[in-house]
């Protein structure tokens, strides 16, 4: 019976002297950097970069693919609210009874 409580003794201080209470330190872990997210294509870009690194990201796959979508659906914006605003324009003249022939010339 002895015995019995010795080794429940002896397993209850294994429990609390476990060692993963203590932090785990990663020797190859490299120390945090300031990261901010690039505008035009959402990745990470490490703030402060080498100027050379930051000429490399634009000039990207990817970034400069994102570049081409968003230059897209610019136009496509600019063209959709320009109709927008003629359509919008045509239903102000009709509700004013205003012709619109003074407006084209
Ligand atoms: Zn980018």
């Amino acid at each position: 019976m002895n015995a019995i409580i010795k080794s429940i003794h002896y397993a209850i201080s294994l429990l609390f002297s476990c060692p993963q209470q203590q932090p785990v330190v990663d020797p190859y872990a490299e120390p945090l950097k300031a990261m901010e997210v690039c505008n035009v294509c959402g990745a990470l870009l490490v703030v402060g970069d080498a100027q050379q690194r930051v000429d490399e990201h634009i000039m990207g796959k990817q970034h400069s693919g994102y570049a081409r979508i968003r230059a897209y659906v610019d136009g496509k914006r600019q063209v959709h609210f320009y109709m927008l605003s003629c359509v919008q324009m045509v239903v102000y003249c009709h509700f004013l009874k205003i012709k619109i022939s003074y407006y084209l010339v």
